[in-house]
């Protein structure tokens, strides 16, 4: 999709400070700090961020409590950012249950907040395919915003998370599950085959993420065994330190443009979509018209031609 002669470029997968930089006041960066990330790249950026660290420490040290936190810091966020450009995305704690179906009303409901997540069971210590993560993820499909869950690109032994996360959609089949940068890491295939299985048995709710364009192999894999139309753009950019941040396009878990082994911009990661083999109607697909359609996006981002 072109806007204004702009490649439309969603990238779902994207952590930004709702707070200061320890954890304890208010953020210490202003939203322009972070349009000046998304606009100096030529293409016309849309994204949807989650809280980051230090909000993994506070959610985890008592979830009843990071939860709500986390989402107002997120909330003061999206509310100063233009319209159209940045989408929240819900932080949410199996421990913390109540506090988690409550957030999902409140943010999805009332301040159109597009997704849930990340889902951090691998760091934050809990399985991704509980009684409780089926709750939650049936009220998120009960708002019509996707659970994002967190699968280990190669941190963890063989696609452990991939299959909790499969798991996960198989018992909640009313949600829709983001398998969160699956495409990348040096599990990418194991997650490949795990999808294509599930989509061969008949499932339908699962889209995954690619984070590292540059894995032509495992992304011309994902696009020729799974389709296009499951896959999203999601490079788990991290606003890290204090301003300037790093570019976008960056390759996680780089955090200078120097050492990044391609220029980060998008043109570069359409470019690696093309190396892979994709058509025009796949680049498209993936880098706009699936997260339109997933995150409920029609006539909240700027028309396409
Ligand atoms: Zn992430």
């Amino acid at each position: 999709m072109i806007v204004d002669g702009r490649r439309l470029w969603i990238d779902s997968h994207i952590h930004v400070r709702g707070w200061s930089e320890d954890g304890q006041g208010p953020r210490d960066f202003s939203v322009d700090d972070i349009m000046r990330v998304m606009d100096a790249d030529a293409a016309r950026l849309v994204w949807i961020t989650s809280y980051s660290f230090p909000g993994i420490r506070a959610i985890n040290a008592d979830p009843a409590k990071g939860v709500p936190w986390a989402n107002e810091g997120q909330l003061g966020l999206v509310q100063e950012a233009p319209a159209g450009r940045i989408f929240g995305s819900i932080a949410v704690h199996p421990a913390a249950l109540n506090e988690s179906l409550v957030a999902i009303e409140l943010y999805a409901g009332e301040h159109g907040f597009v997704q849930v997540g990340e889902v951090l069971g691998y760091s934050m210590g809990f399985e991704l395919d509980s009684q409780a993560m089926v709750k939650i993820a049936r009220k998120a499909g009960e708002f019509g915003v996707p659970v994002q869950c967190h699968v280990s690109t190669a941190g963890q032994q063989d696609g452990e998370q991939m299959r909790q996360t499969i798991s996960l959609a198989r018992m909640a089949p009313e949600a829709q599950i983001i398998a969160a940068h699956a495409i990348g890491g040096r599990n990418s295939y194991t997650h490949i085959t795990a999808a294509q299985v599930y989509f061969e048995m008949g499932g339908r709710n699962l889209w995954l993420e690619i984070r590292d364009f540059n894995t032509r192999e495992w992304v011309r894999a994902a696009v020729e065994r799974l389709g296009a139309e499951r896959l999203i753009a999601g490079t788990d950019w991290i606003a890290r330190g204090q301003p300037p941040f790093p570019p976008y396009g960056i390759l996680f878990p780089h955090e200078s443009a120097d050492e990044n082994p391609y220029p980060c911009t998008v043109a570069s990661l359409e470019g690696f979509l093309r190396e892979s083999g994709c058509s025009e109607q796949d680049i498209s697909r993936i880098a706009a018209e699936n997260s339109i359609a997933l995150f409920g996006l029609e006539g909240r981002v700027p028309a396409a031609l």
